[in-house]
């Protein structure tokens, strides 16, 4: 008899099971628009300047590797929050902002999600529909009941905003809402600057409690730009939010697991009670963050003239995946498929393209692309290669 005689196969996750298909599949022009990552004209994942020059300095000093501090390395996590509220915030001269190095964004999500449990246990969360994958398991795994409110129009290929505030209002006092700060995953649609004064006033008057998502920042507009949710709900008069926030994208860090969680507190006290919870949390599931992503982040943010390549390497990234788009749109009505232009107008890495799954499904078999079965392509997967094969193949099956 095993113990382990109970335990059923559960599923793999479908868009990691997706890129073992595409590395199975052996014609020389498969293309994987699958992923969720951005890579270079030359089809790699970069590694940025400004991070290599950390990394040699960091490789000749050789530092002795002992525990970072539970909540993470203090350099790292100030110059989080600054990034995350621009230079000057009263929230967080009041003390009552308190960021936390994360494993990830994703870790970030789970600690808040944890945080959230213990402070509203009776508490509901409300994601897009649709929204990244993982949310619904994150919250669901530390016993949310997860909703959804509308946001995707997929007829008009962009945000059905009435929609999302009719579901908005209509949620309990004292629901979490999920909301994506910019590059929405999977559709690329985001909330426009008017758009979201809208929301932030309607979160104060229901009193619901926003956890915003922030995987992309600087991938669409800018930093500052793409932090706008996050400086509105700071001048608001809503007194307590969270964010999470990952490297992984705006820093080509991956496999670093470069994330934070910060929350915002009614009061300095009370951001030293809430913290002491987060550091509990921690504790008692990875005991403290690891060294290296932190330490390559928070060198480039430290240092005037290695931030400035950053925010250049940044720019370029952000510039190339507007130029894909375009790009891609152009060679689509070059070859009789006009009726895409909308991808030109979304933002990010991620298109909600419109492909069926019986497109999909032919783009695979017939052309060796691969793409998420609801329609979801990741744009910056494209390059000057292979953007002529995607259109007439994206033609062809449309
Ligand atoms: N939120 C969203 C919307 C994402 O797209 C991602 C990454 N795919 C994450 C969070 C998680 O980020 P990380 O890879 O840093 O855990």
């Amino acid at each position: 008899m095993s113990f382990f005689a109970p335990l059923e196969l559960v599923p793999g996750d479908p868009i990691l099971g997706l890129t073992e298909a595409y590395n199975a599949d052996t014609r020389a022009t498969k293309v994987n628009l699958g992923v969720g990552i951005y890579y270079d004209e030359a089809g790699r994942i970069p590694v940025l300047r400004a991070v290599q020059q950390v990394e040699r300095q960091l490789a000749e000093q050789s530092k002795p590797r002992g525990y970072l501090p539970i909540d993470g390395l203090p350099d790292y996590t100030r110059a989080t929050r600054d990034l995350l509220f621009g230079g000057e915030s009263p929230l967080v001269s009041e003390g009552r902002a308190i960021t936390t190095q994360t494993i990830g964004g994703s870790g970030a999500l789970r600690v808040g999600a944890e945080l959230l449990k213990k402070a509203l246990p009776a508490a509901r969360i409300a994601i897009s529909n649709p929204s990244w994958e993982n949310h619904r398991a994150v919250f669901g795994a530390v016993g949310f009941e997860v909703v959804d409110y509308t946001y995707f129009d997929a007829a008009a290929h962009g945000l059905d905003f009435d929609g999302m505030l009719a579901d908005l209002v209509a949620l309990e006092p004292g629901t979490v809402v999920l909301l994506h700060a910019c590059c929405h995953n999977p559709t690329g649609a985001d909330l426009t600057p008017a758009q979201w004064e809208r929301v932030v006033a309607l979160l104060h008057e229901r009193g619901l409690f926003p956890f915003i998502d922030m995987a992309y920042q600087g991938f669409d507009r800018g930093i500052d730009e793409d932090a706008l949710a996050i400086r509105l709900l700071a001048a608001s008069p809503i007194r307590n939010f969270v964010v999470a926030s990952s490297y992984s994208k705006s820093f080509s860090l991956y496999g670093e697991r470069v994330g934070a969680l910060t929350v915002v507190s009614d009061s300095a006290d009370e951001a030293r009670r809430v913290q002491s919870q987060v550091k509990r949390l921690i504790r008692a599931n990875y005991s403290s963050p690891s060294t290296h992503g932190a330490a390559l982040v928070a060198g480039v943010l430290n240092d005037p003239a290695l931030r400035m390549q950053w925010e250049e390497e940044l720019g370029r990234m952000r510039t190339r995946i507007h130029a894909l788009r375009a790009g891609l749109v152009e060679r689509l009505a070059a070859n009789g498929a006009s009726q895409y232009d909308f991808i030109a107008r979304q933002a990010g890495m991620f298109s909600y393209s419109g492909l069926s799954k019986a497109q999909v499904e032919r783009l695979r078999d017939e052309f060796g692309i691969y793409a998420v079965g609801t329609g979801r392509i990741c744009v910056a997967a494209l390059s000057a290669d292979n953007l002529d094969y995607v259109a007439k193949a994206v033609a062809a099956v449309s």
